[in-house]
């Protein structure tokens, strides 16, 4: 009965090509056919019970938004306040379950998502939240995969650090759960993320209420189905979709909120810090509080770089998932030397990048998620065409007409302050400056102060002083620093992801750091003598 168990060795999940003629294309392709000609009725998830309320909001793909794939039942205060009570309800079971048992839940949910769920899950991204195959592979499937196989490992590690005993004594350590739940609220972007924010403090012994975004709801209700099929116990995770303001002022009115696993916008963070100040009289606990946020991340390229990678990590780091990544590139500093020969062929090769519907596998970029999304990138587009302190040099073509397509577009701004190089777009949007090759030195300092945000950055040079100087003199602008790479595509159990200044409180996704948010340490000392006399020796005489 008794042992200590060490976890399986985490390996990242091999990413699948699904290249013609391959079994994981044809399978995925039959998924999305299935998926495509259905409507999938996404109920509350509250207390391991499916809850329809009957008010329901339609899930439409973003390329073809006539079509719906999905309607999803809004939690009222009732269903809120249920919610809450189903995660106190699991609590104490859960929470002093034997580690192994919680860890091995979500190490089944791993392999399950390997093997058997992979095409469910991704083609449930690539239709709801329009990823090409590439894009949702690595999302829905390898970094879900990663962040339980990685989480289990550093789980067990955390566990291990204990601390030093004296002669006589024995001290241990308890990592035990938060007192009450976690809320855990994710954005569209990541199916991933919707996996993680709920599921890393589950795995840690917490309770959660879970509030995925409206846009995200059929891929986020099948990881709940799956945690579901992985064996995780009812009230452990409660999904809730709905009005978010409305949900979230209830939750975290509770006495029993203990943290916030969030990620989203900045604005959207700081309101929520706002309010658990202003409730701080109400909780039991000081509520930990974990926020990822926006972006404004940069490529700085110095004169000595080789202008083939610089452009690669444009278009890719730019324009893949149509810029909809917190770490996708959106500025970019270029030395005027470098661009007489990089701006033909960047122009180019982003004017014939592909788009279009997610199901043909041809198309490089899809649409962007919603009608205020498209709305917001094309006032930025709009403004630069109209602006004299702004040139568009490809893209600026909207469309919406069937869905919300905003072609790739490249921006060059006249003034290194101007707006699309300092506000996140989060759309298909690259502004690049281009500066005098002997202003290396004032360009970093540009980098560094030109945003609010410091999340993921890049530094493109080849000669070692100038990267070394630029890794110093970049200490604080971003959270994941790249050195003649792209600036996205982090992970997990590589480069441990987030950012600080407006990015967030850099907890690290997918590393111990963020587990330690969400376990309560107890020290326990052990006294196998006892003093049973209170006077120490120099109470005596000489
Ligand atoms: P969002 O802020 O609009 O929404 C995030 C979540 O908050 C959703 O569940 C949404 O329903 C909820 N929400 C929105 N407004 C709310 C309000 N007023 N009160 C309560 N809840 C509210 O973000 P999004 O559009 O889903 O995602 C894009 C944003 O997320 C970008 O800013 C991006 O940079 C950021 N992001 C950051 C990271 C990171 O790791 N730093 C990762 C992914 C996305």
């Amino acid at each position: 009965m008794s042992g200590i168990p060490t976890t399986p060795a985490p390996f990242n999940e091999p990413v699948l090509e699904y290249a013609p003629g391959s079994l994981e294309r044809a399978e995925l392709k039959a998924e999305l056919e299935a998926q495509a000609s259905r409507i999938v009725d996404i109920p509350l998830v509250i207390g391991g019970e499916e809850i329809r309320t009957g008010d329901t909001f339609d899930v439409v793909m973003p390329h073809a938004h006539g079509h719906v794939i999905g309607r999803a039942h809004r939690a009222g205060p009732d269903e809120v306040d249920r919610a809450v009570a189903a995660a106190a309800a699991a609590h104490h079971e859960w929470s002093t379950m034997r580690w192994e048992d919680r860890i091995a839940v979500f190490l089944k949910v791993a392999e399950l998502l390997a093997g058997p769920w992979r095409p469910k899950l991704n083609a449930a991204t690539m239709l709801g939240q329009s990823k090409n195959v590439r894009q949702a592979e690595i999302d829905s499937a390898c970094e879900i995969v990663d962040f339980f196989r990685f989480g289990a490992h550093f789980a067990e590690q955390l566990y291990s650090m204990q601390p030093l005993s004296d002669e006589g004594i024995w001290n241990r350590a308890e990592y035990r759960a938060l007192e009450g739940f976690v809320y855990a609220v994710s954005p569209f972007n990541f199916t991933a993320i919707g996996a993680n924010l709920p599921g890393t403090p589950a795995m840690m012994g917490n309770t959660v209420v879970w509030k995925p975004a409206h846009s995200a709801m059929l891929s986020n209700y099948y990881v709940m189905k799956l945690f579901e099929e992985a064996g995780l116990p009812p009230g452990v995770i409660n999904m809730v979709a709905g009005d978010a303001v409305a949900i979230t002022g209830r939750l975290l009115s509770q006495p029993s909120f203990a943290g916030l696993h969030f990620t989203g916008s900045t604005d959207v963070f700081d309101s929520f810090w706002k309010t658990i100040g202003e409730n701080m009289g109400t909780y039991r606990t000081y509520p930990r509080i974990v926020g990822e946020t926006g972006g404004k991340d940069f490529i700085a390229v110095h004169p000595s770089a080789d202008p083939a990678a610089v452009k690669t990590a444009i278009l890719r780091g730019a324009f893949e998932y149509q810029g909809q990544k917190c770490s996708a590139a959106s500025r970019a500093y270029i030395p005027a030397s470098m661009w007489k020969e990089l701006e033909g062929p960047l122009v180019e090769e982003t004017a014939a990048l592909t788009m279009g519907d997610v199901r043909d596998f041809t198309n490089f970029v899809n649409a962007v998620i919603d009608e205020r999304a498209f709305a917001k990138i094309r006032k930025y587009i709009e403004d630069a065409r109209d602006s004299d302190d702004a040139e568009i040099l490809v893209g600026g073509e909207c469309d919406d007409s069937k869905g919300w397509f905003v072609r790739p577009t490249i921006i060059r701004a006249k003034r290194p302050d101007y707006i699309s190089m300092c506000d996140e777009i989060f759309g298909p949007v690259m502004t690049v400056y281009v500066y005098e090759d002997d202003r290396w030195e004032e360009t970093l300092e540009l980098v560094d102060s030109t945003s609010p945000y410091a999340l993921t950055g890049a530094v493109f040079a080849r000669d070692r002083r100038v990267i070394r100087h630029a890794v110093d003199r970049l200490a604080q602008a971003a959270g994941n620093f790249y050195i003649n790479d792209k600036p996205t595509g982090a992970v997990v159990g590589q480069q441990p992801f987030g950012g600080s200044r407006a990015s967030g409180t850099n907890d690290k996704a997918g590393s111990m750091m963020n587990l330690l948010r969400w376990v309560s340490a107890r020290s326990i000392k052990e006294n196998f003598v006892s003093p049973v006399d209170y006077r120490y020796p120099f109470l005596d005489e000489a």
